[in-house]
């Protein structure tokens, strides 16, 4: 899969990259069983800044098409195409498989997108007190006494 075909349907956050496919169908009667092997990176808007930035893609999957008599998605992994029209459009398959394979929080690990989002990023922190970690009062309370009981106990 190449740069033009990754970038093509926008909807799903894909920006572009290059996966290599290694797709390999048994057929037993009626029966293919297509288990995919996709390497490679694409390219996504991070999660954080916005700008696109690489993430690698790395996933095995697995198909089993039966043919029958009409269209069906039984599951995840299993397809019925029907026996007068077997054929099927792997493209949309395998761009799913890129999609789904991309974790939730994608993009530059934490502190290494651009320079300039890093420190609108800091900005923004230090504005706003509550996105700080900082312990709860009752605990340093808490510790507080438990520090005097010991003290008292010897
Ligand atoms: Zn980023």
């Amino acid at each position: 899969m190449g740069e033009e075909f990754l970038a093509q349907e926008n909807n799903q956050g894909l920006l572009g990259g290059e996966v290599e496919v290694n797709v390999h169908i048994e057929r037993v009667t009626d029966t293919y069983e297509l288990t995919a092997t996709l390497t490679g990176t694409v390219t996504v808007a991070c999660t954080r800044c916005g700008t696109p930035a690489p993430v690698s893609v790395e996933t095995q999957e697995y198909l089993l098409v039966k043919l029958g008599a009409e269209y069906q998605e039984e599951s995840a992994e299993e397809l019925i195409i029907p026996r007068g029209d077997a054929r099927l459009d792997l493209t949309e398959i395998l761009y799913e498989w890129v999609v789904l394979s991309l974790p939730i929080t994608k993009g530059h690990a934490v502190g290494s997108c651009p320079p300039e989002w890093e420190s609108l990023f800091r900005a923004h922190a230090a504005a706003d007190p509550s996105e700080q970690q900082t312990p709860d009062p009752r605990w340093a309370q808490l510790l507080t006494q438990t520090q005097e009981q010991n003290h008292q106990e010897e």
